[in-house]
């Protein structure tokens, strides 16, 4: 069995990935987009497209009744959410399914239990994932209880919000002083952004790497994980350079934290693509979040491992088995990835506008993923990345030399973009070592105001 039509409910660069995997399936694509989006590639792409609201993603993107009418008026049978927007909205995906239609995406249930942070460590823990030191549940009105769970994990603890994402609704705490007071208040923010006022308390890991892994399942009893990537470099909780593998994981320890991830899969019943996050210190794996749907980042696994993951979760919601085996999976080379974003590379302010020349590199081992073109205007309304540069190389340096050379090659008119910011950061001899902590970009930004990134 094969999908015959398929709704991308995203706009951007991940709507034109998406819509590439299905016509390359000979699956038809219907378009959603906004009243400001019309002139996005992919829809100009599309088989179908229906305007679903105005330029607010709250009345377009994120309206679920409007989605779930398009793929009703063109009689598609199954709905793709991209990243960010509905993707991980448990809600939607009930409503998808009730309606009739396939998510393309792992059960309602288990997306519900991964967006809950607690309930997402339990199970994990349960599955016999390693996570942070921790409470292990929502945190109480008992004060005294409180301090000594604190004390048991040692100070510094970071206090999170059950409900939270996006890297917000979490507290360090370095002294018992602070403590109840900043659970009292992470409580009532997090009650005020998330409608859950939960929180939980974890060790608060002061260098960690980023390192995540990337699975695919099938709901029928296969899972398989398709090794790591370090996303350490990061500001503002922000991915800014991802690559795959992640430097100095041995082949022993991805097999090791893979074959955890692909257990507590078949464990939790889980179908589709995921990611599970880790932070990683003194050679040891915590879990902090699953993810589950496509990410940012999965080019770079795609090269090292030559699986095109959008193509799989088709395939999976078509409710084929995986065909692919874990003996199947081999890591080749190393993949990096540079967003590219409409923002001043020196304040990070936004920069919409219209893009008035564009020139995109290519060569041996460059792959570009990007919605825009010469002529095409960068709403002010929508996240600002703009599109993705990705390079492999046989080794990590090659790697860095052709994406040097792939970043010098792109152009980008009319708006700014953190182009050279990324040219700084591949010639950083920080980020030329390699396995650099996720404080380690911010930290470099800051230095650069008094000597220079490189
Ligand atoms: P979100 O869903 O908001 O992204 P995460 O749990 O993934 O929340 O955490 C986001 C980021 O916050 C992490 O990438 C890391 O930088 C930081 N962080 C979270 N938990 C810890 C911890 N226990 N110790 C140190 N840093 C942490």
């Amino acid at each position: 069995m094969m999908l015959e039509k398929v709704v991308i409910a995203n706009r951007g660069e991940i709507a034109l990935r998406i819509l590439r995997a299905c016509h390359a399936l000979g699956i038809k694509t219907v378009a959603v987009h906004s009243t400001v989006d019309r002139n996005l590639k992919h829809v100009a792409m599309a088989d179908e497209s229906v305007c679903i609201g105005p330029p607010p993603s709250a009345h377009s993107y994120l309206d679920i009744p409007a989605i779930i009418a398009a793929a009703e008026v063109t009689d598609a049978q199954a709905i793709h959410p991209g990243y960010g927007f509905l993707s991980e909205n448990a809600d939607f995906a009930e409503r998808v399914e009730k309606s009739g239609f396939i998510f393309i995406g792992p059960t309602a249930d288990v997306i519900r239990m991964m967006g809950d942070k607690v309930e997402a460590i339990r199970a994990m823990k349960a599955a016999g994932v390693p996570c942070v030191p921790g409470s292990g549940g929502p945190l109480g009105e008992d004060g005294d209880e409180n301090h000594r769970i604190a004390r048991d994990i040692g100070y510094p603890v970071i206090i999170k919000a059950a409900g939270g994402g996006g890297g917000r609704g979490m507290r360090v705490v370095h002294t018992e002083a602070t403590l109840l007071n900043a659970i009292v208040t992470t409580q009532s923010e997090a009650k005020a952004a998330f409608g859950n006022g939960q929180v939980y308390m974890e060790k608060f890991l002061e260098n960690p790497r980023h390192v995540e892994v990337q699975v695919l399942a099938d709901g029928q009893g296969q899972a398989i994980h398709l090794g790591e990537r370090d996303c350490s470099m990061q500001r503002r909780h922000q991915k800014v350079v991802e690559e795959a593998p992640a430097p100095g994981i041995t082949d022993a320890q991805r097999e090791q934290i893979g074959r955890v991830c692909v257990d507590a899969c078949l464990r939790i019943g889980y179908r589709g693509a995921g990611t599970f996050e880790f932070l990683y210190e003194d050679g040891a794996f915590y879990f902090i979040e699953m993810n589950t749907r496509i990410q940012v980042e999965h080019p770079v696994t795609e090269w090292v491992t030559g699986i095109d993951l959008v193509r799989e979760q088709l395939l999976i919601a078509a409710g084929q088995k995986l065909s692919i085996q874990q003996s199947d999976v081999i890591i080749r080379g190393h993949a990096i990835e540079c967003r590219v974003n409409a923002e001043d590379p020196d304040t990070f302010m936004p920069c919409p506008g219209l893009i008035n020349h564009f020139h995109a590199p290519g060569g041996p081992g460059v792959r570009v993923d990007s919605h825009i073109y010469e002529g095409y205007r960068v709403p002010p309304n929508y996240d600002s990345m703009i599109g993705k540069l990705i390079v492999h190389g046989a080794d990590r340096a090659q790697a860095i030399a052709r994406m040097r050379v792939a970043l010098g090659e792109m152009i980008v008119d009319g708006i700014k973009t953190n182009l050279p910011l990324q040219q700084r950061i591949m010639a950083d001899r920080g980020f030329q070592l390699g396995g650099m902590n996720i404080h380690y970009l911010e930290k470099r930004l800051k230095e650069q105001q008094t000597s220079g990134l490189g």
